[in-house]
């Protein structure tokens, strides 16, 4: 008797991967065309390896995609799970992969591997990634060893954690990096390999109502010589919280400090680095717009996360409608679990 293969579900969103021309040379710039159907069926080795349900789920440039998509994204993925999917692939637009493959580690409540991929090239240029990268992710999303381990990203046959990994190219096809732990492992003739695991997992914030407007947050990038007038403004333009992404272990320009310390009287305030790798420091400096300056002003260290990962936290916490103690403990929890 012959074992049946694994039910691999997979969505497909849109981005490079699914992006073709209409066909008429010189007529302007490839644009997201393809489906699910079509993306696996340009992967013939994937023949033999799981038995595939593709779900057309949207059709779009990733920067388009919002935190309501990936709210419906993760409720579609918990179905074909609850259907007896053993794993789900997800094929998207690489702009945004880093906020939405953290996004959806926080939203599915399930085990089995969720696993994002997309493609630097797309299907009409020479070496186009999208196929390899196809085959990898379903190779993982079929594996055993890769449950538990929260949302992935296979890409360029690497294994990334959704909370780590950042894109870092604007077109090599290794432009998805972890630069504070590196990948948690690989594919290599097929075979997935896991190297290491994280020690733990955020723990998962209830999927947030998509009825009203989700809350917006901003991201602010610490620059040299800045004053302050941005932060100034977030609260009179409607938001409802901001990530700083200050320099280096956790520092602003001293003429910043007076906006900060007042806003983060109203809001939630969150503390990251602009640098893309390392923890923000907490006890260390104690110049005026040092770590220790801005925590002891309200403040909240985000950890390793970066600021767009720590955006997309604070952005489901708000949503899911926690206070700002909640906000300070779940932060406090992502810290610990670094
Ligand atoms: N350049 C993008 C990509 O890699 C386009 C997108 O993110 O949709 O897919």
């Amino acid at each position: 008797m012959t074992t049946p293969l694994p039910q691999i579900a997979v969505f497909s969103l849109g981005g490079t991967i699914a992006s073709t021309s209409d066909g008429q040379a010189g007529t302007g710039g490839v644009t997201p065309r393809l489906g699910a159907r079509e993306l696996v069926a340009a992967v013939p080795q994937l023949e033999g390896v799981a038995t595939l349900d593709p779900v057309a789920f949207r059709q779009t440039a990733s920067g388009d995609l919002t935190f309501e998509d990936l709210v419906a994204l993760a409720g579609a993925i918990e179905q074909k799970l609850a259907d007896g999917a053993a794993g789900v692939v997800v094929t998207q637009g690489t702009d945004s992969i880093e906020e939405t493959s953290f996004a959806l580690s926080l939203l599915v409540e399930d085990p089995r591997p969720v696993v994002v991929t997309g493609a630097m090239r797309n299907p009409t240029l020479a070496g186009a990634d999208g196929p390899a990268n196809i085959l990898s992710a379903v190779q993982v999303a079929c594996a055993p060893q890769a449950q538990g381990l929260g949302t992935l990203v296979v890409f360029n046959d690497e294994i990334h954690a959704a909370r780590y990994v950042r894109k870092t190219h604007t077109s090599s096809t290794a432009t998805f990096q972890s630069p504070t732990v590196g990948p948690l492992g690989w594919v290599v003739e097929g075979r997935p390999r896991i190297a290491l695991a994280p020690t733990a997992s955020l723990p998962l914030i209830a999927k947030p109502s998509t009825e009203e407007t989700l809350p917006a947050v901003a991201l602010l990038t610490v620059s040299l010589g800045d004053d302050g007038r941005l932060v100034d403004q977030v609260m009179a333009l409607g938001y409802q919280g901001l990530v700083v992404e200050s320099f280096g272990g956790g520092h602003v320009p001293a003429r910043m400090v007076a906006a900060l310390d007042t806003l983060a009287a109203s809001i939630p305030v969150v503390l990251t680095s602009r640098t893309g790798a390392g923890e923000v420091l907490t006890e260390t400096y104690g110049f005026p717009g040092s770590e220790r300056d801005l925590l002891a002003r309200g403040l909240i260290a985000a950890g390793t996360l970066d600021g767009l990962k720590a955006r997309v936290l604070l952005t489901l916490l708000l949503a899911t409608r926690h206070d700002v103690s909640g906000i300070r403990e779940a932060f406090a929890r992502a810290r610990e679990l670094s």
